[in-house]
């Protein structure tokens, strides 16, 4: 799918109008039954894939953001060791999976993974598009300029804050250091004429921000390739949203796509259910044990999807009970892969 219209539509999706409409369409009869239709035809073509695969190389953190579940998480807050990375990625050449881009991220921080960019390297040099997400805290000109030459595809940076006071407020960082490192980047990009990485520049909003984030939104929107604003979820009920904004119940839910489209490994290299399991709750298998098509077909997995399509989500765990964030009105459904 082109570029720009994916830009478009990403745009489109974050206006708080189009999320409304949609909410309002979501909960009439003829469009569950046609999307009904459509996830049915749809699920058994995602059981093969492709699916996103996130490697959590780092779940340690340098900042402190009041939406983030990671200061609630208790597990180990670790880099990923060498062997681990190294069975990723002999599993990777030997089984090759059908993977449609690697986002090597997690609940933490990339940068602070001394051994980052030599594993970036690595997977780009397997073949495929690779994302991360970061605070650009750390994006310092010698790493901007090799996510230049590594031809990085998409960098998507949290930046939570739309001043000095109220940025450390929420992240703990220095503002002035993060955007001098954006706009770095942004100018090393333009003096490569290069068109990667493509640089997204993601806010949430929170009571903190809520008076002053179209203005933020409006300025990156000029600057970066793209620039959204999100509403705050609420991690299964863990963190509670300060502000008028936040999501409403849905009169309806649709199956959650992510199940089909997503496999997760965390810093310890367990299969994980979902990337909203922040604290690795539901592990399905191990990379040092296990292959890439077993945990793809863990019964665990299985057993949330039929409970998803058979829409009985009151019998899955909280995370997914209260799971607020996209998955409510069943768009996903409708979107080509290459958006995600
Ligand atoms: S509903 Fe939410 S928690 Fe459940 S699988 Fe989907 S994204 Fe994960």
């Amino acid at each position: 799918m082109p570029d720009k219209l994916i830009k478009y539509l990403k745009s489109l999706y974050s206006s708080t109008s189009i999320q409304k409409t949609l909410k309002t369409l979501s909960s009439s009869y003829l469009y569950f039954l046609t999307l009904q239709k459509i996830i049915q035809m749809q699920e058994k073509k995602d059981q093969s894939g492709p699916y996103n695969l996130l490697i959590e190389t780092s779940s340690s953190c340098n900042a402190r953001c009041l939406m983030c579940p990671h200061s609630k998480m208790t597990r180990k807050k670790q880099i990923m060791d060498k062997l681990t990375f190294q069975k990723i990625i002999t599993r990777l050449k030997s089984e090759n999976p059908p993977i449609n881009k690697v986002i090597l991220s997690g609940f933490g921080e990339p940068f602070l993974d001394p051994n980052f960019l030599d594993r970036l390297e690595r997977i780009k040099s397997l073949g495929y598009p690779v994302r991360f997400y970061t605070n650009a805290s750390l994006l310092t000109k010698k790493n901007a300029q090799k996510l230049i030459d590594l031809r990085l595809d998409e960098l998507n940076i949290s930046f939570n804050g739309t001043n000095p006071v109220q940025y450390k407020k929420i992240m703990g960082l220095n503002y002035a250091q993060t955007v001098k490192n954006i706009n770095q980047l942004l100018k090393l990009k333009k003096e490569a004429n290069s068109i990667l990485p493509k640089v997204q520049i993601s806010s949430i909003i929170i009571k903190e921000n809520e008076k002053s984030i179209q203005k933020h939104l409006k300025t990156w929107q000029q600057k970066a390739d793209s620039a959204t604003v999100s509403l705050a979820h609420e991690w299964g009920g863990i963190i509670k949203s300060n502000s008028k904004k936040k999501f409403e119940k849905a009169k309806r839910t649709y199956p959650c796509r992510s199940l089909w489209h997503t496999l997760v490994i965390d810093s310890q290299g367990s299969f994980v259910i979902c990337c909203r399991d922040y604290e690795s709750k539901f592990k399905l298998a191990n990379i040092k044990t296990h292959s890439f098509k077993k945990a793809a077909n863990h019964p665990t997995r299985l057993t949330w999807q039929k409970l998803h399509l058979k829409y009985q989500k009151q019998s899955l765990p909280l995370i997914c009970q209260n799971c607020n964030f996209p998955y409510q009105d069943g768009i996903e459904w409708l979107l080509p892969r290459s958006i995600d």
